[in-house]
């Protein structure tokens, strides 16, 4: 299964994939999103405190310590990440943030590289938090620079997931091929029904 932008599945589990499109924070913010697929089943794929383990380990973090309470934690995160993504307009997105900016408190620190000095978010002692804090720092820096305009989400009915729209023209509308090549076959019969109807 190939999936547009999602160039690896990083855990095959007896009751399906979790993909990963990237360890970076936007990234790590639409993989979590993903986690849940209406087109897979089941749709939940962070059921399990292993499958937040894999996930975890997926994006770069160490898979331990995670603790009771951090799966619950994660996928309440999840639906308030999915009001912020999917908000209307920016206004909207931008309340919803910022009150989980206020809840959780990602602290914000300066880290020197190679090439000059970068915004980095987390507490690195816990990997949930660290994960949480990321993704937070991500949607805020993004909200910030672009406003919502690159965060899509598939229009491919009744797949939801998200996608980071790279594209310079924002016309992305897939979330990977799976869902274009069934746009695509859904659009090709309508127009064969169509052309029988009208012969
Ligand atoms: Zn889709």
């Amino acid at each position: 299964m190939t999936r547009l932008g999602y160039p690896s599945v990083m855990g095959e589990q007896p009751d399906g994939p979790l993909f990963f499109t990237g360890d970076d924070p936007m990234s790590v913010t639409a993989d979590l999103l993903n986690t849940i697929d209406l087109l897979a089943t089941p749709a939940d794929r962070l059921t399990e405190q292993r499958h937040l383990r894999l996930f975890l380990e997926g994006h770069g973090y160490p898979a331990r310590p995670v603790r009771t309470g951090d799966l619950g934690t994660v996928s309440r995160l999840r639906e308030q990440l999915r009001a912020v993504w999917q908000a209307d307009d920016l206004a909207i997105a931008a309340d919803r943030l910022n009150s989980l900016l206020t809840r959780h408190r990602p602290v914000p620190r300066l880290r020197l590289g190679p090439d000059g000095a970068d915004v980095e978010f987390g507490d690195r002692s816990a990997p949930v938090r660290a994960m949480i804090d990321d993704v937070l720092g991500a949607l805020l820096q993004e909200l910030a620079a672009h406003g919502t305009a690159r965060l899509g989400t598939c229009v491919g009915d009744p797949c939801r997931c998200v996608f980071l729209d790279r594209s310079r023209n924002r016309a992305r509308r897939y979330c990977c091929e799976i869902c274009t090549n069934r746009a695509a076959a859904a659009a090709f019969r309508r127009r064969e029904r169509e052309a029988r109807r009208s012969r």
